[in-house]
């Protein structure tokens, strides 16, 4: 006889079931309130981290309530703390408590968008949401999506249509069937030379290469230079090679930098090229009355990334890829009996997996559509723009401030800058990496640092509109003591 107690470890109708599925939900939440961190981040190493974690995952039996609140303990305390006034290194985003509260629902209900059958009003919800996202992006009524893991699985899923549908047009070839054709060495892909490595990235697992990326120089303002596009797609084809999609930025992740959409627009389409248009940062700016401006031109995309985890505020993963034109979801559907057969499209039983990379996938688009009903337009809004408002604000605080210098003007919310020392003999690339590192290793602040025009450099990523103007200042004012103190050390920087 089959016996067991396990009933307890599912939420069921029993009202025993569902008052230990409250009671654990409260018990995680007190954990993480008692034991966030204080300061951006303790500080430790790799190395000091892992001798906090035991070797024993699998004990023979249960461990202790007590025992597993210590290492959650651990696990937060030890973390990174993404509401912290000085963490600013990333697009890296605070989330919002009513994204907090539609995680707990969407892991309980465990609904999996591949099939109607396993979400069905989570599918309806996730279909409404997508094609409201279209509308607002200003895509046509034959345009569609669906959520994804992030802004690099977005661009890939764009790079990957863009080469399925060129393969189509030029040479009547189906690239889901016969692979590559043997043309496919002479497609090109056109970005910024300061877009997202994840073009690369596709690039490479779509099997055209890295050398198929065609980097195009930006103007002062990190922005694609049209011109420079122009005569880099006469030069591809004067070689006999084949354009066969742009990536424009609409928020680059260093500068905020917008391409110029519309001229690049007029130039993808003319040249038969695919039109990506990777918002994953500065999708946010659709909600925004003040800055909307900036995105002028975006409903010309042939596709469009946009990230609900960076300036919407949503825990990770959430983010959208919308297609102008849904019939090109065609070239990655594939039918299979247990999940979509054939016949639920003549029913027209909705199975998401058709339009999706993934198989099981998470309901997050439940996080979206709570958060803006919670938030409001209005609110959403002034969200977005406090977030912009403070980096103009560091942006003050940084020209005012003799030891550091502007790097380039903000376009969104990163700050990007150099500590300048006053030797002149010291190197001030090493000063700028030690100063950063410090900053961490000591749990005094995670700003960010990436390199521009070969120089080494800080950067704010301003994620939290909640940080005041004060806050602000002091972070500021911190990073300028530790770097005269890193000056002031003999020897060179370390
Ligand atoms: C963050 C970002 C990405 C990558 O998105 P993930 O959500 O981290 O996968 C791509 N492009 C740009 C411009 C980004 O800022």
């Amino acid at each position: 006889m089959f016996e067991s107690n396990f009933e307890s470890e599912f939420l069921t109708p029993a009202e025993e079931s569902k008052n230990r599925y409250r009671r654990l939900i409260e018990q995680a939440a007190q954990i993480v309130c008692a034991s966030l961190p204080d300061g951006p981040y303790c500080g430790k190493s790799a190395a000091a981290l892992r001798n906090l974690i035991g070797a024993n995952f699998l004990p023979d039996a249960g461990c202790s309530v007590e025992d597993i609140s210590a290492a959650l303990r651990t696990v937060v305390s030890n973390s990174i703390a993404v509401s912290h006034p000085n963490t600013a290194a990333h697009l890296h985003c605070p989330p919002m408590l009513a994204a907090l509260a539609a995680e707990v629902v969407i892991s309980a209900l465990n609904q999996s968008m591949d099939s109607f059958d396993q979400a069905p009003i989570a599918t309806v919800v996730e279909q409404q949401l997508i094609r409201w996202l279209c509308s607002e992006a200003g895509l046509p009524s034959t345009a569609d999506g669906t959520f994804t893991t992030g802004g690099s699985q977005s661009n890939y899923m764009g790079l990957l249509l863009a080469r399925d549908m060129f393969c189509r047009k030029q040479w009547n070839w189906s690239a889901q069937k016969s692979g590559l054709p043997p043309e496919a060495r002479r497609l090109r892909i056109f970005c910024s030379d300061v877009a997202h490595f994840t073009v690369d990235k596709s690039a490479s697992q779509l099997g055209l290469g890295t050398d198929a990326v065609v980097r195009v120089p930006t103007d002062d303002q990190f922005r694609m230079n049209p011109m420079a596009l122009r005569d880099s797609i006469e030069a591809v084809r004067a070689k006999g090679l084949l354009p066969m999609a742009i990536v424009a930025t609409a928020g680059t992740t260093d500068f905020g930098s917008v391409d110029p959409l519309p001229e690049l627009a007029s130039l993808a389409h003319p040249a038969g090229a695919w039109l990506h248009v990777d918002a994953a940062y500065g999708g946010a700016l659709l909600f925004s009355a003040r800055h909307r401006g900036k995105l002028q031109g975006i409903d010309a995309a042939d596709s469009l990334s946009i990230d609900f985890h960076k300036l919407f505020w949503q825990p990770i993963p959430c983010s959208a890829f919308l297609l102008r034109n849904a019939a090109h979801f065609a070239s990655i559907k594939l039918h299979t009996d247990y999940l979509n057969p054939e016949l639920h499209d003549d029913e027209g039983i909705p199975n998401l997996v058709t339009t999706s990379l993934l198989t099981s996938r998470r309901f997050d688009a439940l996080k979206v559509w709570i958060s803006f009903q919670t938030l409001g337009r209005t609110k959403l809004a002034a969200m977005i723009d406090r977030t912009i408002e403070l980096a103009a604000h560091a942006v003050r605080v940084v020209r005012e401030t003799p030891r550091l210098e502007l790097v380039c003007e903000p376009q969104l919310s990163t700050v990007v800058f150099r500590y300048v020392p006053s030797g002149v003999d010291l190197d001030s690339d090493q000063l700028n990496a030690t100063l950063r590192q410090r900053l961490f290793d000591r749990g005094l602040a995670v700003v960010g640092h990436t390199r521009v025009r070969s120089r080494q450099c800080l950067k704010f990523t301003c994620m939290n509109p909640a940080v005041t103007e004060n806050q602000m200042e002091r972070l500021v004012r911190l990073i300028v003591e530790q770097g005269m103190e890193v000056e002031s050390e003999p020897g060179p920087p370390t």
